[in-house]
């Protein structure tokens, strides 16, 4: 089976002709959207790993289900390595783009789904696993990208889905018909949709007995029809709209988040995997949020590394990476950065074998790691601002470096260290101010905190899996106390 090049993914994108709504105006073509472009290069960027003569063991893994190398983006885990793999690969692909790479959504969903289903399929007989089986197999082969669709608008979030004054404001199913369903709702900030050849939507929190509507879990192609898509604005996109790409910050790659509508979407029996199992629909949000959690120790920290480089780089040009206070502070930066990496790693060391067969992280430490993601990226992008220095919010465009007029007091007035042109130190500024104020702080921070749930949802978790009592039962056995 051959996995695709990056150049195949974007031909097989571009074949679906997806449109869009950005700013104001229906798009088609969208790879020739400046928007649009630096995501799917992204993503691109995920399949020319597995051809990279170094890096491309980190991306191939065997399956299995097709019995053949697939791109680890499509991997169910077989063993705690596997996991390992996965997170390391994640930085690796955090630190080449800087940015977020969209890819790993529609993997966690995956795994949450495989191992859901079966236990789903154990207790109410459905057959949900066999066909999920067979639609991943399918995934493998044709080494598609798959968005994971969890978070819906959620409306008053004091209510129940049935309370809301729309029922939509939770996707759900809206009719049933004999061959399948049609749903109806919307999936908001969906990382990655348009550059993604399918969709998983899952309930986005337990459902209760007589919230069967919203226990839905399936499958749906984005180019199919009722699914629309209304593009989300980053901080800054207009830059790289602009002819000059020296204001970008990240000159080749972005993120992309999608707020997608799906107005009576029909979907056949072979592609829905719970339909009204309620008790299931919390196994599925938690291991998906888990998974997920442990996916920003390798892709956070990726973009970190990039982060900590910039800012070293811009002391250099400064003239300060001699002074002590500066070496520390990049320490610290490296320290906390490690430190999110430790938690992967950690969290997929101790994962386990699931009784469907692939693995599972730790819950306890992939909560932990993303609760370490909602601070630690806020505190490096402070350190990198305080070492880069004020310019960073107000440098001159790269449009005046150019002009006959500007450019030469632009050249004069920014000098810094001797030897360092002072369009490599605007570089670099740009770099960092991406990261923690423009388009890649959404990634950056904006995710850090809120993807795969906000801070409160980590702490309950931490809470539950933390064995408390356990705790409590270990000192009074110490201390002899009945
Ligand atoms: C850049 C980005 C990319 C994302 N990508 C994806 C993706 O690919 N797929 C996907 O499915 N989702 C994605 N998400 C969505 C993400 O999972 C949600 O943003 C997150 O779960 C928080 O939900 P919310 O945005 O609706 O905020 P809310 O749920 O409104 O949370 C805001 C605050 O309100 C609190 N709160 C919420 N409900 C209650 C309540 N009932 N009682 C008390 N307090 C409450 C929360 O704790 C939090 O502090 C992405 C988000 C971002 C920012
Ligand atoms: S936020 Fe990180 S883990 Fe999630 S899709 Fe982007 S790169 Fe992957």
């Amino acid at each position: 089976m051959a996995l695709k090049t990056g150049k195949e993914y974007l031909k097989s994108i571009a074949e679906l002709d997806l449109q869009a709504h950005i700013m104001g105006q229906k798009v088609g073509d969208l790879p020739r959207h400046g928007l649009v472009a630096p995501s799917q290069e992204a993503v691109a960027f995920t399949f020319d790993g597995a051809h990279d003569p170094e890096a491309g063991s980190m991306f191939r893994a065997l399956s299995p289900l097709c019995n053949d190398e697939v791109n680890r983006f499509t991997h169910l885990h077989q063993s705690a390595e596997d996991l390992v793999k996965k997170v390391m690969m994640q930085r690796y692909c955090g630190t080449k783009t800087a940015c977020c790479f969209q890819r790993c959504v529609g993997l966690d969903a995956a795994n949450a789904i495989f191992s859901t289903t079966f236990e789903c399929d154990a207790k109410h007989g459905t057959s949900y696993h066999q066909r999920f089986k067979d639609y991943w197999r399918w995934v493998q082969q044709g080494d598609l990208v798959v968005d994971g669709a969890m978070t819906d608008p959620k409306g008053d979030r004091g209510k129940r889905p049935q309370d809301q004054a729309d029922p939509d404001l939770f996707l759900r199913v809206k009719e049933r018909r004999d061959n399948g369903v049609v749903i109806s709702g919307a999936k908001l900030h969906q990382t990655g949709m348009l550059n993604s050849h399918e969709i998983l939507v899952m309930p986005t929190l337990t459902m209760r007995p007589g919230e069967e509507a919203w226990a839905i879990c399936a499958a749906v192609p984005t180019n199919q029809p009722g699914v629309r898509y209304i593009y989300g604005r980053q901080a800054s996109d207009t830059r790289k709209l602009e002819t000059h790409r020296l204001d970008v910050g990240n000159p080749v790659y972005g993120g992309q988040e999608v707020m997608t509508v799906f107005e009576d979407v029909f979907v056949p029996y072979e592609r829905v995997f719970m339909d009204g199992e309620v008790d299931f629909s919390g196994a599925l949000v938690e291991r998906f949020a888990s998974y997920h959690r442990q996916s920003y120790g390798g892709c956070k920290v990726g973009v970190g590394d990039a982060l900590i480089g910039a800012t070293a780089l811009i002391a250099q040009m400064n003239g300060v990476a001699g002074a002590s206070h500066i070496r520390d502070k990049i320490v610290e930066m490296i320290h906390l950065n490690e430190t999110i990496y430790s938690c992967g790693i950690a969290c997929s060391a101790l994962g386990e074998r699931m009784p469907a067969g692939n693995f599972q992280v730790n819950l306890l430490l992939a909560n932990v790691c993303k609760l370490n993601v909602t601070r630690f990226p806020y505190e490096l992008a402070r350190l990198a601002t305080d070492i880069a220095g004020g310019l960073l919010g107000t440098m001159p465009s790269a449009a005046d470096l150019n002009d006959p007029v500007a450019g030469p007091y632009i050249k004069k007035y920014l000098a810094a260290a001797p030897g360092v042109e002072v369009v490599d130190r605007v570089k670099v500024l740009r770099l960092i101010e991406n990261l923690v104020a423009g388009a890649g702080a959404v990634g950056y921070l904006i995710e850090s905190m809120h993807g795969a749930g906000p801070p409160t949802a980590q702490r309950i978790m931490i809470a539950r899996q933390a064995n408390l009592e356990g705790k409590m039962a270990q000192v009074k056995s110490l201390l002899d106390i009945a």
